[in-house]
């Protein structure tokens, strides 16, 4: 009788990076995801279990203690100032429960908590800079400490403003969110991709991204993106506000987009009852989510929860149930 081995913890988890690396180079790098997003997760939850099992055999370079990937030689280096980090993730509700609980716990605090909950858009994280209200500079992620410069490309998207609204502009404000692509305009750009005989994209993420990191920004701007602001980073030449719903206002007096389904919620029931609600209207939306974040919404506590590797402990992506295996993995041949 044969049984099938199973390899010793140190072999399982070298496999491991090495398969996780491969597959993060095609999607971040190269724009050309190899598996389904749900895939990648289950190896990466393995990957965790085992390093939480075996904390011995973590290392810096394991994906779970990095970002992205590395940014293309073809686009000029941005060093970010405030490391642009990953989020960690909740499967299901005990995993959010848990989440809240460990919130309070280091908080010390034993009624509900103020969130924010926000949809999780699906497409790529890009970094904004203000100088005196002038647009001066845009950058993608990378590898969250170094990214490519895109600011001739994030110039050509309508929803960023050049200049912000406002005879009083920070001196300086770096704002971060997420630009994606609608379903309606990606539908037209793979039809216009097919008639022309080029290469059609899986999704509107990857759409979204070869878009933005295209090195001739007369491309991007034929290009239907969109850019929802949901993060500050630097913020000078005026008072930093108490919470994250006040500093998503002041973004919207500037003139910056903020996803119109952002809501406060108090307490973990309510961050249960947002993401049921959007879960069910998630269909008709016109841009992919794959989950809600929520985030701790009082600044004072997210500075004293703090971070952990390569993510804040005040906030945490609640992932839907992994629908693109059945959808895209039919309707799309992975191997375009
Ligand atoms: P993440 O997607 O789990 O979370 C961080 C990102 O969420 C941010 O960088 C930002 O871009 C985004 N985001 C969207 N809405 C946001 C909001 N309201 N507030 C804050 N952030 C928001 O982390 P990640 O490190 O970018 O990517 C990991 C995910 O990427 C995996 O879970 C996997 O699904 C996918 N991935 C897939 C493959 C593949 O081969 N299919 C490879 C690598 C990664």
């Amino acid at each position: 009788m044969t049984s099938k081995k199973t390899p010793a913890p140190a072999d399982e988890i070298q496999q491991l990076r090495d398969t996780l690396n491969d597959w993060s180079y095609r999607y971040y790098t190269l724009d050309d995801p190899s598996v389904p997003d749900a895939e990648y997760d289950r190896a990466f939850r393995r990957l965790q279990e085992l390093e939480e099992a075996h904390p011995d055999l973590v290392t810096d370079d394991s994906p779970t203690q990095r970002v992205g990937d590395a940014p293309l030689d073809a686009f000029e280096e941005v060093r970010h100032a405030v490391p642009m980090l990953s989020l960690g993730n909740a499967f299901n509700d005990q995993e959010l429960r848990d989440f809240d609980q460990r919130v309070r716990e280091r908080l010390d605090v034993s009624g509900p908590v103020d969130y924010v909950a926000e949809p999780k858009l699906d497409g790529l994280a890009v970094s904004l800079v203000y100088e005196n209200g002038r647009l001066v500079r845009g950058a993608t992620r990378g590898d969250g400490e170094t990214g490519e410069d895109i600011t001739a490309n994030v110039r050509t998207i309508d929803s960023i403003p050049l200049r912000l609204r406002g005879d009083n502009p920070p001196t300086l404000l770096e704002v971060r969110g997420e630009v994606v692509m609608p379903h309606s305009g990606f539908r037209d750009l793979n039809r216009r991709q097919e008639e022309a005989g080029h290469k059609t994209f899986a999704n509107p993420r990857n759409a979204a991204a070869g878009s933005l990191r295209q090195l001739d920004s007369r491309i991007t701007a034929e290009r239907p993106l969109e850019f929802y602001a949901y993060s500050v980073a630097r913020l000078e030449g005026e008072p930093w506000p108490d919470t994250h719903s006040a500093m998503l206002d002041r973004l919207r007096e500037l003139n910056l987009r903020v996803n119109g389904e952002v809501r406060r919620c108090r307490g973990i029931d309510a961050l249960l009852d947002f993401y049921n609600d959007i879960q069910e209207r998630r269909e008709r939306l016109d841009y992919d989510i794959d989950g809600v974040v929520y985030k701790v919404d009082r600044f004072d506590w997210q500075r004293d929860l703090g971070f952990v590797s390569r993510a804040p402990r005040w906030a945490i992506a609640h992932k839907f149930p992994a629908q693109e295996e059945l959808t895209v993995l039919n309707d799309v041949d992975w191997q375009v």
